[in-house]
C-alpha cells in the first residue's frame, strides 16, 4: 500500500481529516483516515497541502481548446456562427486531436480526473485514452432540418462504430450520444437519437435552456436563432412551452440524460427534470461570460436534481478549473439570494466531486475518498495565498480556484507529479498555439475582405 499523506485530507463523504493518509493498493483506495492509524507502507508526504477526490468536469468541449481567446465579446448567435466556421474552415483532424490533448493536460494540472465531453469530431475519446483520464465522450449529432434526420442518424451510427474503446473489464472511458441543442436539432432527430441511445444503453447529453434566444425559438419560433434557421430555409414553428418541455415531449429526458446549462428554466421545468431523474451540468462561468444569466442552482438542488459542475469549452470560459467553477457557483447564488447561507462551501465541493460523479453514473466508483472506490485524487499545495487555513473546505473552495495541482492520480496511476504532467507529448502546446495563430489570421483575412 502507498500512503499519500497531507496536512488536510477531505474525503467529502466525511469531515476533513488533519494529518490524513489516503492508502492506495493498485487501483483502489484501501485506507482513509489519520496518519497515526494508517497501515505501514511507502509514504509520499505532501506536507502543507489539501488532498481531495479527483475533480469531475461534467461539461467540456476538449476539441475546441485551440479556440481559446478567439471568440471574445460576441452575441451568442454570432459566437456560434464564428465557432462553427472556424471548426469547418481551419481545423484539421490533427489540430482537433491536439486541442483535446492540450485541454486534458490543462484539466489534469487543475486536478480534474474525469471529463464529460461533448464532441463533434470524436477526437476526445483517443485523447482521454492516451492521457489516462476517466471520462465519457458524448458523440454529437446535428440536424435542424427534419428531412435530414436519416442522414444525421447514419452519421451518428458511423461515428459511434468508429470509436475504439479499450478492451478491458473496467475501462476508464465510455461513449454516449449528444443531440446538440434545440437550435441545431429537429424534434424528429431528438426522438431518433434518444431512442437509439436508449436501445444501445448509452447515456445522453444535451445543451438546453442556455440562452434567451433559444427560449424564444422554442416558445415562439422567433428571435435571432430563429432568424438564422429561417435564412437556411428551415421552418421555425412553436415547439413547446419551454426547451425542457420540448425535450420531454420528444422522449429525451430520463435517468441517463445529462442536461447542460439549464439557465432558462422555470418551476415547471425543474419539476419535470426532477421527476424524470435527469442530471444537470451547471456551468456558472461560461453562462456568465456569454451573458446568459445565472441558473437557478438552489431551486434545482431543492427539487432533488443531481448536479455537477462544468467548465464548458475554453472558447467560452477561458480556463478549465472546477474549483473556480465551484467558487463562482457559491458567489453567484449568495449574491442572487442576498444570503451567506444560499450555498455552503461543502455543498460546492460536493458538486465539484460526488455531484459530478453521480451526474455521470459514476458515483459508486469515484467522487469521494472511501475504501473500495477507485483511487482518483488530487493534491493542492497550501501556498502563501491559501494560508492560514481556517476551515479546510472553505480553503479548497475560496482559496484554491485557479491553483495548479501538485499531484494527480487516476485509478491509482500517477498522472501529475510535482506539478508536471507525466504523460503526453511536450510539443502539443506549441502546435495548439500555432493553430490559434492560424485561426486568428483567418479571422483577420475574413474581416478585411
Ligand atoms: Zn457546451
Amino acid at each position: 500500500m502507498i500512503r499519500y499523506r497531507a496536512r488536510w485530507l477531505i474525503p467529502v463523504s466525511g469531515p476533513p481529516i488533519e494529518d490524513g493518509v489516503l492508502g492506495v493498493s493498485g487501483t483502489r483506495i484501501e485506507y482513509v483516515g489519520p496518519a497515526s492509524h494508517a497501515p505501514a507502507g511507502e509514504e509520499l508526504n505532501f506536507g502543507e497541502a489539501i488532498l481531495l477526490p479527483g475533480l469531475i468536469n461534467t461539461h467540456t468541449h476538449l476539441e475546441l481548446t485551440a479556440m481559446r481567446g478567439s471568440l471574445e465579446d460576441l452575441e451568442f448567435p454570432d459566437w456560434i456562427d464564428k465557432l462553427r466556421a472556424s471548426r469547418n474552415e481551419i481545423f484539421t483532424e490533427a489540430m482537433l486531436l491536439d486541442s483535446a490533448r492540450h485541454g486534458i493536460a490543462e484539466g489534469l494540472l487543475a486536478g480534474i480526473t474525469t471529463y464529460a465531453d461533448t464532441c463533434a469530431s470524436g477526437v476526445a475519446l483517443p485523447a482521454m485514452i492516451e492521457l489516462g483520464v476517466r471520462g465519457v465522450m458524448y458523440q454529437e449529432v446535428f440536424g435542424p432540418a427534419p428531412e435530414k434526420r436519416v442522414a444525421a442518424m447514419d452519421d451518428l451510427r458511423r461515428r459511434l462504430a468508429a470509436c475504439a474503446l479499450p478492451d478491458c473489464e473496467e475501462p476508464l472511458v465510455r461513449v454516449g450520444v449528444s443531440p446538440h441543442a434545440p437550435y441545431t436539432v429537429s424534434d424528429e432527430l431528438y426522438a431518433d437519437a434518444a431512442g437509439y441511445a436508449r436501445d444501445a444503453g448509452l447515456p445522453l447529453a444535451v445543451h438546453v435552456a442556455e440562452s434567451a434566444a433559444e427560449w424564444e425559438l422554442v416558445r415562439a419560433g422567433t428571435g435571432s436563432l430563429a432568424g438564422r434557421l429561417a435564412a437556411r430555409g428551415i421552418a421555425t414553428p412553436v415547439r413547446g412551452r419551454s426547451p425542457i418541455a420540448l425535450l420531454d415531449s420528444v422522449g429525451a429526458l430520463g435517468r441517463d440524460t445529462l442536461l447542460i446549462h439549464c439557465v432558462h428554466v422555470d418551476e415547471g421545468d425543474v419539476s419535470i427534470m426532477a421527476e424524470r431523474g435527469c442530471a444537470v451540468a451547471h456551468c456558472p462561468v461560461s453562462n456568465a461570460k456569454l451573458g446568459h444569466g445565472i441558473a437557478p442552482l438552489t431551486e434545482m438542488l431543492a427539487a432533488g436534481v443531481t448536479i455537477g459542475l462544468g467548465s464548458d469549452s475554453v472558447a467560452s470560459n477561458n480556463r478549465m478549473h472546477i474549483l473556480e467553477e465551484a467558487r463562482t457557483a457559491v458567489l453567484q447564488q449568495r449574491a442572487r439570494h442576498r444570503s451567506p447561507d444560499a450555498v455552503s462551501a461543502l455543498l460546492a465541493l460536493e458538486l465539484a466531486t460526488i455531484g459530478g460523479a453521480r451526474a455521470l453514473g459514476l458515483g459508486d466508483r469515484v467522487g469521494t475518498l472511501e475504501r473500495g472506490k477507485d483511487a482518483d485524487f488530487a493534491v493542492f499545495d497550501l501556498g502563501a495565498a491559501a494560508l492560514p487555513v481556517g476551515d479546510p473546505v472553505a480553503a479548497a473552495i475560496f482559496s484554491l480556484g485557479g491553483a495548479a495541482a501538485r499531484f494527480v492520480a487516476v485509478g491509482g496511476k500517477t498522472l501529475v507529479r510535482d506539478g508536471r504532467l507525466l504523460r503526453g507529448d511536450e510539443d502539443v502546446a506549441g502546435r495548439v498555439a500555432a493553430a490559434g495563430r492560424a485561426l486568428r489570421a483567418w479571422h483577420d483575412a475574413a474581416t478585411t475582405h
